[in-house]
């Protein structure tokens, strides 16, 4: 790692520390930014930092900005090409989180989306495990999660997580390790922060991208992995109790990388021991993200030597 951590702000690569922004920013005012979290993985037998599924990410902020109106004046492969440089500056030899954001910059005082100036940032700060990946307790929140049309969950709203930050902060209270969110309709939607797959019957089940999830790059990595190994999927709501009586479940996102659920709502989940489908796609997954998977290998992209 370089001596000081570098950040991309302003179009240019500076320290963190100097990447700041105003107390009127409108986005720290009213959550009027969008965002990614990118996980790198540091791979010692290559020497290389392998970024997970970089543009699908960049794609999904544009989506996210499109939907507040923030202008992002890069292209999907430009952000990648930013996101390659700032990694290089930092000379990381670890795995690694990163976080770039577009945002509403004006300094003022006014709410609406339309004529306030965008900006756009990016960091990157060390981090490995941050939940266990194996043995994970969750509770149903008595939190909802927001609905398409309050806020949407398919955009990466920043002032939108303090609906996963009240849903995952009353779990850890209560002695859980996560939260799972109802929809407004009753129905399972995902975790605070992660996508949700339950087994039932040898089939991978998830909820809709309709069920007010985001819509998860993990997600996909899931499906491409289950159908390599031949494992039907179902894509339909869940109900509460149907966690109950799930075989397997599983949270997956890029912080929580993909977490073996054992107990929900004091139930046990199956045997009480993460199943065998888990454990499969969990087994594959963590090679993919450091590149030791050639079928795999273009789902990272190598910061050092690509
Ligand atoms: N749902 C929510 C609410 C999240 O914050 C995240 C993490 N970005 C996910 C799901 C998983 O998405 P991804 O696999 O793209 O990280």
């Amino acid at each position: 790692m370089a001596q000081e951590v570098m950040a991309f702000f302003d179009g240019r690569i500076v320290p963190l520390k100097d990447a700041n922004v105003s107390i009127a920013t409108h986005a720290f005012n009213y959550g009027t930014g969008v965002f990614e979290g990118l996980r790198g993985y540091w791979n010692a037998d290559t020497e290389d930092l392998y970024v997970v599924q970089p543009a699908p990410h960049f794609a999904r902020l544009k989506r996210s900005a499109r939907v507040l109106h923030i202008d992002l004046p890069y292209s999907v492969e430009e952000l990648v090409d930013v996101t390659r440089k700032l990694l290089r500056a930092n000379q990381f030899r670890e795995d690694v989180y990163i976080r770039p954001l577009a945002y509403k910059a004006d300094a003022a005082i006014k709410v609406g989306l339309s004529g306030i100036s965008s900006a756009f940032a990016m960091f990157a700060l060390p981090m490995g495990d941050y939940v266990p990946t194996a043995g994970i307790s969750v509770a149903v929140s008595s939190w909802r999660r927001i609905a398409d049309n309050m806020i949407p969950s398919r955009a990466k709203v920043t002032g939108a997580y303090v609906n996963a930050a009240l849903s995952s902060d009353q779990a850890k209270a209560d002695g859980y390790d996560e939260a799972i969110m109802l929809g407004d309709d009753g129905q399972v939607s995902e975790a605070s922060s992660s996508n949700l797959f339950m087994v039932r019957n040898g089939v991978l089940i998830t909820p809709p991208v309709t069920s007010d999830i985001l819509e998860g790059v993990t997600r996909q990595i899931v499906f491409d992995l289950a159908q390599e190994f031949g494992i039907p999927t179902d894509v339909r709501p869940i109900d509460r109790t149907e966690l109950y009586s799930a075989d397997e479940l599983f949270l997956c996102g890029t912080g929580v990388q993909m977490a073996g659920v054992t107990q929900v709502d004091r139930r046990p989940v199956g045997t009480g021991k993460p199943g065998p489908i888990t454990e499969k796609i969990q087994q594959e997954y963590f090679r993919l993200v450091r590149g030791r998977s050639p079928k795999f290998r273009d789902y990272v992209s190598a910061v050092y030597h690509d």
